[in-house]
């Protein structure tokens, strides 16, 4: 069973809710426990959640290696490549940013 806390909307796994929120010290009475639609949005974005959060960070990665390369300055080509693959990097890592704002909004989390 899946329980939230109405206080800070942390969601907790458990066959009863916690003594106390890990989060934010709430006591049991604050928790709530999750119908089973709610409980379903839960756990089938629970994987796809931590996927744009590994594709956030590679993203991240690339454009953290996109700025050496333009440092090294090896010629314009080289430099106009590590530009753009930067700019196509965050592009991706925003796109997933916001796909996972949406989910949060929709319970998805
Ligand atoms: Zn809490």
């Amino acid at each position: 069973m899946l329980w939230k806390c109405t206080v800070c909307g942390i969601v907790l796994e458990g066959e009863e809710a916690p003594a106390v929120c890990p989060k934010c010290g709430s006591p049991k009475e604050k928790f709530v426990a999750l119908d089973e639609e709610a409980t379903g949005k839960v756990y089938n974005s629970d994987r796809t959640n931590d996927i744009h959060m590994d594709i956030i960070n590679l993203a991240a990665a690339i454009i953290d290696l996109c700025a050496e390369g333009v440092e090294l300055d090896l010629d314009p080509d080289c430099v106009s490549t590590f530009e753009k693959a930067s700019n196509e990097a965050w592009v991706i890592k925003q796109r997933c940013k916001a796909e996972l704002a949406s989910h949060m909004g929709k319970g998805k989390w």
